[in-house]
């Protein structure tokens, strides 16, 4: 079939790729005026503790205003800043707006609250981290031990000469290291203890499957042991239900971020709901 009609076919694939590198363009275009225009903003998702009930830390969460198509998602937007090298500045964005943030928080009584920011592997190999790290520390004041990055399995893994020496001078600054996604890449035990590593964050990939799948109960067990004997902490991603967390927290993981507790809050939710669960109101497992 694809013999006879060889014209049209190529005709509309490459008018289908035109059509793709053009909205592309569109995009990169878009991204570069939303960096200037301020069209970024973050949301925030507790993370709680599950036996107290209290909320130890936040993650900030990058979305885009987008004046024709609403609120774009991150997945929608970060593969192309991380192709156009505008992941750079908009990663250094992120980091000072959530620091500045935080900072105000705590002046308002709640001292310790942690941040977690996301970093991309392109800032890794593409930027001096530690440098833009410390500058925006020192600009916003933020406490290096209240700030957590998250990088993924992929940091560890590529190859750049000085890699742990980077991720060592972040630990040397006082910042946390955790490792997003875990059990999703190919890292395995040997990779982390190479690494100054505080925490790993079991993927949302696993919870998601339980409690349907015996076999993700196994692996999610399995991370929580070898987390036990690197002494890492755990913290799991994607808790949903009430039964997810019953089992997570059985398993020893105490650490939860989900929609069971809270999805991404806008910055004027997120005192409210701090406060909440000093008080104990956030729901509990029994
Ligand atoms: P992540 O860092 O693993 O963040 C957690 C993602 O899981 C968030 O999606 C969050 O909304 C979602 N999530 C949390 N709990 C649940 C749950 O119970 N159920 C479900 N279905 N989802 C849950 P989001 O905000 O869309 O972010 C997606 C990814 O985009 C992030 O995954 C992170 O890899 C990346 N990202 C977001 N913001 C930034 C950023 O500022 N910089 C970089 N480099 N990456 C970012
Ligand atoms: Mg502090
Ligand atoms: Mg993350
Ligand atoms: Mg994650």
């Amino acid at each position: 079939e694809a013999k006879g009609t060889g014209g049209g076919t190529f005709r509309f694939y490459s008018r289908e790729m035109n059509r793709r590198a053009s909205k592309r363009l569109q995009v990169e275009v878009d991204l570069h005026r939303a960096l200037r225009e301020q069209e970024f903003f973050l949301l925030y998702q507790p993370q709680v503790d599950a036996v107290s009930g209290r909320v130890s830390g936040i993650e900030a969460l990058t979305r885009w205003r987008h004046p024709s198509l609403g609120t774009v998602p991150p997945d929608q937007f970060i593969p192309l800043a991380e192709e156009t090298g505008l992941i750079l500045p908009m990663g250094e964005w992120t980091l000072r707006q959530a620091c500045l943030q935080t900072r105000r928080w705590q002046e308002q009584g709640f001292n310790d609250l942690r941040l977690g920011v996301n970093l991309s592997p392109i800032q890794f190999k593409r930027s001096n981290v530690p440098a833009m790290v410390r500058k925006v520390l020192a600009e916003t004041g933020f406490d290096p031990h209240d700030l957590e990055l998250e990088i993924t399995e992929g940091v560890l893994l590529q190859k750049d000469k000085g890699r742990s020496e980077c991720l060592r001078e972040l630990k040397n600054m006082g910042v946390s290291l955790a490792i997003d996604d875990f059990g999703t890449g190919y890292s395995s035990l040997s990779y982390l203890k190479h690494f100054p590593i505080d925490r790993i964050k079991v993927a949302q990939e696993f919870v998601r499957e339980i409690p349907a799948s015996i076999e993700h109960l196994e692996i999610i067990r399995a991370i929580v042991a070898m987390a036990r004997s690197l002494k890492l902490n755990i913290i799991a991603e994607g808790v949903e239900t009430r039964e997810q967390l019953e089992l997570i927290t059985e398993m020893g993981i105490e650490d939860i971020q989900g929609f069971y507790f809270s999805r991404p809050l806008p910055g004027e939710d997120v005192l409210p709901f701090v406060r909440r669960s000093a008080s104990r109101e956030v729901p509990l497992p029994t």
